[in-house]
């Protein structure tokens, strides 16, 4: 493969041609391709339907221990659903609150609990501050940023390296500023790199001095145990290195079944030290009496019936795997060694990032968008929606099928050569 930097004007120009050509007629097919959003595919969902039939109403509605889940009851759900968390959060069950149907959720009510009432160690509501600040790594994850803004919490861009957060930067930042509350993460598989944080990052983010003595790392495992090979990435345990530096009131976890068994109708929680977990569940009693404990229960039965929960992992990545070799694959045959792109192969997730030439993300987007494929905006993956460099696109190839995925990843590689090429000729 020619690098493009090694081609002159008038080879250039004629590859340009050809591309068009081929992009031209993709566009003739009239497509509509959505790779905009990870979701599980319907083969993926299926796998957890018969779940659906393990409360029904001809059951004894009791857990094992005999609590009634027709009934209300259980602000911090049931033990047998903490028992679940516990080790994917990597906490003991009872620093495990179980919430409803999403994470997403329960980070934007931490942050809004935050926001009017401050968090253990707090002076006032950060609310009552005249400023509130997050550090955000990224590329990240569109809707933590969302929350930020919702709020008016500013946000502070530090670039995600393969191994975690650039913590050079985060450690001289929170030690200064007593404003910067917190850091959100995506500490495996993250979303949308596929990395996963190195030990000496836990570590650096457990042991860091902050000027804030209220400051919390917002920890998203949303893919705690979402592997796709069998050699899994490992994520040091954060709560047990927050303890022991000290600092075990710094983190809130959180993690959720959406992409295990149904998104949208999954269980959510979320884990924090003993002090954390007293002050969340006082104000939670005045939000709700419990949350959904049939769907805590049905889970906890599906997960029983299935053997294990890895099991069940592997089932998914059975599907998922071939969709994410299949775009490498692509990306290797025409991006490869073309100096235009490059990228990681996440062995876990729902992503897979790739970076353009600095400058090309917005135009790749758009004229994808022209022939009919539909990807993740240019830019949110950054705060504010602005990519320094534009240049990371997130890719999220689990819902389309097969066939669907090859399309659009062709056309979408048509569309990186060719804006590349148009941006070396305007240089
Ligand atoms: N966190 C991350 C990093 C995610 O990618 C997603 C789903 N896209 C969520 C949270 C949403 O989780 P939930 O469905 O539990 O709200």
């Amino acid at each position: 493969m020619t690098e493009v930097n090694q081609l002159n004007k008038s080879e250039l120009e004629e590859q340009l041609e050809q591309l068009k050509k081929k992009y031209e007629s993709y566009k003739e097919k009239e497509l509509a391709l959505d790779m905009s959003r990870g979701k599980p595919c319907p083969e993926q969902v299926d796998l957890s339907r018969p779940m659906l039939d393990l409360v029904t109403s001809e059951d004894l509605l009791k857990t094992d221990s005999g609590v009634d889940v027709r009934n209300y009851g259980g602000l911090d759900g049931l033990a047998e659903a903490k028992e679940f968390f516990a080790p994917i959060l990597g906490v003991a069950p009872a620093e495990v609150i179980i919430g409803g149907n999403s994470s997403l959720t329960m980070m934007h009510d931490t942050i809004a609990r935050a926001m009017l009432f401050g968090v253990v160690d707090s002076e006032k509501p950060w609310s009552k501050l005249e400023k509130v600040k997050f550090i955000c790594p990224s590329p990240g994850y569109d809707r933590h940023f969302a929350i930020c803004e919702l709020f008016g919490i500013e946000m502070i861009t530090v670039d995600l390296l393969e191994d975690g957060p650039d913590m050079d930067k985060v450690e001289e930042l929170v030690k200064e500023d007593a404003t910067i509350k917190g850091i959100w993460c995506v500490p495996k598989y993250s979303n949308p790199m596929g990395n996963t944080f190195s030990d000496e990052i836990v570590n650096r983010l457990a042991k860091m001095e902050t000027k804030a003595n209220d400051f919390r790392i917002f920890w998203d495992n949303a893919y705690a145990i979402h592997h796709l090979t069998l050699v899994h990435d490992k994520l040091k345990n954060i709560y047990d290195a927050c303890v022991e530096a000290g600092n075990e009131n710094r983190v809130f976890l959180f993690a959720s079944t959406s992409k295990v068994t149904f998104p949208g109708a999954g269980v959510a929680a979320m884990a924090a030290s003993p002090d954390n977990v007293t002050k969340i569940k006082s104000e939670l009693s005045i939000q709700t009496i419990g949350p959904d404990k049939m769907n805590q229960l049905r889970h906890v039965r599906f997960f029983e019936k299935e053997g294990s929960l890895e099991e069940h992992m592997k089932k998914h990545a059975e599907l998922i795997k071939p969709k994410f070799d299949k775009t490498i694959e692509l990306f290797e045959k025409f991006l490869g060694g073309k100096g235009i792109a490059t990228w990681l192969s996440p062995v876990g997730g729902y992503f897979i990032s790739i970076d353009t030439l600095d400058g090309c993300a917005k135009e790749v987007v758009a004229l994808a968008k022209e022939a009919g494929v539909t990807l993740t905006g240019a830019g949110a993956t950054y705060p504010y929606g602005k990519d320094p460099y534009d240049s990371n696109i997130r890719i999220a190839p689990t819902f389309p099928s097969l066939d669907e995925l090859e399309v659009a990843i062709e056309i979408f590689c048509l569309c990186v050569e060719i804006v590349s090429i148009e941006k070396k000729l305007a240089a």
